[in-house]
């Protein structure tokens, strides 16, 4: 049963990012992922008492610079408070944070979603540090059904930057979109690895469906690992939430857990509501007051962002918003496309998009492979595309080309020697292979002749079959379009 179309659904994203700085926020512990537990630690971060914190500046700059690409206001004086909880992988029974004044307030992000464009305003930007991680032993991982649990204090004291929209988004898609906007930001930024499968992206949603008009019941869902499980979880929260408001009855606000092999949100048991955090000032900090060369000085290094890489390689290039969005999702893409361009000597700009998100990205997806971890590189693709849009290689070798190198490496010149492949686009060659397949199939040309389509393209695969599948295609149809139309 689908929603009834008088309800409306309200999402506001929550997202935390790891910095990939070198070391943590308040010490000099590396910042890496995984590794022996508790392996990078130190009093600092494992919170031992007569220890103090030092701000990371580099964290600091990398906050602000994330607050400026998405329109902030950066705030001249802001300042760290403690979040008082306790829980086992917060050593310190505090997490350093930012409460009242954030480093970045009152920004927005446009977003296409649905075929229309709409700004989705960030309330803040702030900085703070990440926990531990807990380990749950026995009962297949859960914290629940577990025996013991075991502590890793490597990721205690991450720089973490915390992102906040305002509740502007109106369905799961458009979540996910917002959320694939602002992670490929992060990456132009050069501030995250911004991978959501190992946490160092983490997207949390407050969703909740009404009857237009009326105020909805949110829930909170965690544990959405992937930028599709965002709209996955968000469209199943949707439905359920709905089904509720339909039938009239109440519900109670609740923290959900996603669980991506049943594709359902579970709720998790409810700790008693309204946390009271008792935040007060971080009394060890002084507060980070940017003098205003300093914030000019980051604004300066950002880079072209992605939505306006998108315009450029429209207004320039002449590609499609369709094709200008793939190429720009990930930076990586959009580097190697543009490389890829610069290689081609005769390949038009549109035609080296074809093939890199069409033919590439289907065969990556087969192999299961990422464009930057593949051995195709730029420079063979440009020379691919050349030869295509000189006729040298059908699409059929073109795709044999590029699996091979995929495969095995080289350039497209080099698998074409090795392999053998080449096309055949000597006229008189291909002409007597035409003639022959029409002296050989009569009653067939016939009906080429009165005008049939499906036979014709019989008559092209004889031609075909007798070069080998090495016949140029467009020239085999224009000659039996002569001789037979
Ligand atoms: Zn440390
Ligand atoms: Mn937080």
């Amino acid at each position: 049963m689908s929603l009834t179309t008088d309800l409306a659904t309200t999402v506001g994203l929550e997202i935390h990012v790891e910095l990939s700085t070198n070391t943590k926020m308040f010490c000099g512990c590396p910042v890496a992922f995984g590794g022996e537990p508790n392996t990078r630690v130190c009093p600092v971060c494992l919170g031992h008492p007569g220890t103090l914190p030092v701000p990371n500046e580099v964290a600091v700059e990398y906050a602000t610079k994330i607050a400026l690409a998405l329109g902030c206001e950066i705030a001249p004086y802001s300042i760290f408070h403690r979040k008082n909880y306790f829980y086992p992988d917060m050593p310190k029974n505090y997490q350093i944070s930012q409460y009242d004044i954030p480093i970045g307030s009152r920004g927005g992000l446009e977003i296409e979603s649905g075929g229309k464009t709409q700004i989705v305003r960030i309330t803040r930007v702030h900085l703070e540090e990440d926990t531990g991680k807990s380990l749950h032993i026995g009962g297949g991982g859960r914290i629940d059904e577990s025996t013991h649990s075991l502590e890793d204090f490597n990721r205690a004291g991450t720089p973490l930057v915390e992102i906040v929209t305002e509740p502007d988004l109106t369905s799961p898609e458009s979540a996910r979109i917002f959320a694939t906007e602002l992670r490929s930001i992060l990456e132009y930024l050069e501030v995250s690895d911004v991978r959501m499968e190992q946490g160092s992206m983490r997207v949390d949603a407050n969703i909740s469906v009404a009857r237009s008009g009326e105020r909805g019941v949110k829930a909170e869902v965690k544990n959405m690992n992937s930028l599709r499980s965002i709209e996955r979880a968000l469209a199943y929260e949707q439905e359920r939430q709905g089904h509720l408001v339909a039938k009239g009855l109440t519900m109670a606000s609740s923290t959900r857990h996603w669980d991506e092999n049943s594709g359902q949100t579970k709720p998790l048991r409810t700790k008693e509501e309204a946390f009271d955090y008792r935040y007060f000032p971080e009394p060890d900090l002084t507060p980070i007051a940017p003098s205003i060369d300093w914030i000019a000085g980051l604004q300066d290094q950002i880079p072209e962002l992605p939505s306006q890489r998108r315009l450029r390689l429209e207004s320039d290039l002449g590609l499609s918003p369709y094709d200008s969005s793939v190429l720009t999702s990930s930076k990586a893409i959009g580097d190697f496309y543009e490389q890829a361009c610069k290689a081609a000597q005769k390949a038009e700009p549109k035609q080296v998009a074809n093939l890199l998100t069409n033919e590439v990205v289907a065969a990556l997806t087969e192999r299961n492979e990422e464009l930057e971890d593949s051995k195709l590189t730029p420079e063979a693709l440009g020379e691919l595309a050349d030869l295509a849009a000189e006729g040298a290689v059908s699409k059929n070798q073109s795709k044999e080309i590029l699996a091979e190198i995929l495969k095995a490496g080289g350039s497209p010149g080099q698998v074409m020697q090795s392999k053998g492949i080449r096309q055949v686009s000597d006229t008189g060659t291909l002409e007597a292979a035409v003639d022959e397949a029409i002296a050989a199939n009569p009653d067939v040309a016939e009906r080429i002749k009165a005008g049939e389509d499906k036979p014709f393209g019989f008559m092209v695969g004889q031609v075909m079959k007798a070069t080998k599948g090495q016949g140029n295609p467009k020239i085999i149809n224009d000659l039996l379009k002569k001789r037979l139309r």
